[in-house]
């Protein structure tokens, strides 16, 4: 039976680099979108459009990845952004970010936990350093990561003894389609905050991402790793 990985919003960005490494490592992978598929079109991934923010795509994705092999990963990358200031943020502002990354985190979590249980699997939350030290304008995108951290740790101490790990990555300033929005001033000041000296790469987030699935990493569960040039040190 092939062993599958599930990578939400993998359709450009942080998502499709992770897709990319996990086919590398020979993992069958199911990837989801909600918009267009984006990078997926033409590679070997089982591309899905599912929105994490609704259960019946959740279970649609767990039914497909179960139908094409033994689930050992799951990668919660979908993740979205809807800045403003305390005083400006709109309800759906807040609720919209909430739901896709903290709720879809728990929702495609609690879909795969039972296969997890039985296949000894793992699972990688993409949070954000963001969710560590707080950012203005993204009060309702830091409580959504930060969410994503404590929901990382819990889930980790519920299902250790079951041999199931689950860690957290968390990016700092990563070129995407995410970040490309920022203007010019803003982007110089994020670099004079990065001891290397540079924006990260997709592709550095989703080494990690490997990383922490694979049996490399069998004695680490619930840990935060800042993938940030050092920015939070
Ligand atoms: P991105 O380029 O904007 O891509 C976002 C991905 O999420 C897309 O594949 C998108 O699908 C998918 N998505 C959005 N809403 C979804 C939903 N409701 N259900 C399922 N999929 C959904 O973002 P990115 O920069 O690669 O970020 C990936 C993750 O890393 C996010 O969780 C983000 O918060 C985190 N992160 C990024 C940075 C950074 O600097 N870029 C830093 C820290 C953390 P469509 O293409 O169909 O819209």
């Amino acid at each position: 039976m092939a062993n599958v990985a599930i990578v939400t919003g993998g359709s450009r960005g942080i998502g499709f680099a992770i897709v990319q490494k996990l086919l590398e490592d020979g993992y069958t992978v199911v990837a989801t979108y909600v918009h267009s598929l984006g990078k997926l079109e033409g590679t070997n991934a089982h591309a899905i459009k599912a929105d994490v923010r609704h259960l019946s795509d959740v279970d649609a994705t767990v039914k497909t990845a179960r139908e094409l092999g033994t689930i050992k990963a799951l990668v919660n990358n979908a993740g979205v952004v809807a800045d403003d200031l305390l005083l400006r943020m709109k309800d759906d502002e807040w609720s919209r970010v909430i739901d896709v990354n903290l709720t879809g985190t728990f929702q495609m979590t609690r879909a795969v936990i039972h296969d997890m249980l039985k296949n000894k699997g793992a699972i990688v939350n993409i949070a954000s350093i963001v969710g560590l030290v707080g950012s203005v304008g993204q009060s309702n995108y830091a409580a959504s990561k930060g969410g994503i951290i404590a929901f990382t740790k819990s889930v980790a101490k519920e299902y250790a003894k079951k041999k199931v790990r689950i860690n957290a990555v968390a990016p700092g300033f990563i070129e995407t389609d995410m970040t490309s929005g920022l203007d010019e001033v803003h982007k110089s000041q994020y670099l004079q905050m990065i001891p290397l000296g540079r924006y990260g790469k997709p592709e550095e987030v989703a080494k990690v991402v490997s990383f922490l699935i694979s049996d490399a990493a069998s004695y680490v569960t619930g840990q935060v790793i800042n993938v940030d040039g050092g920015m939070v040190m």
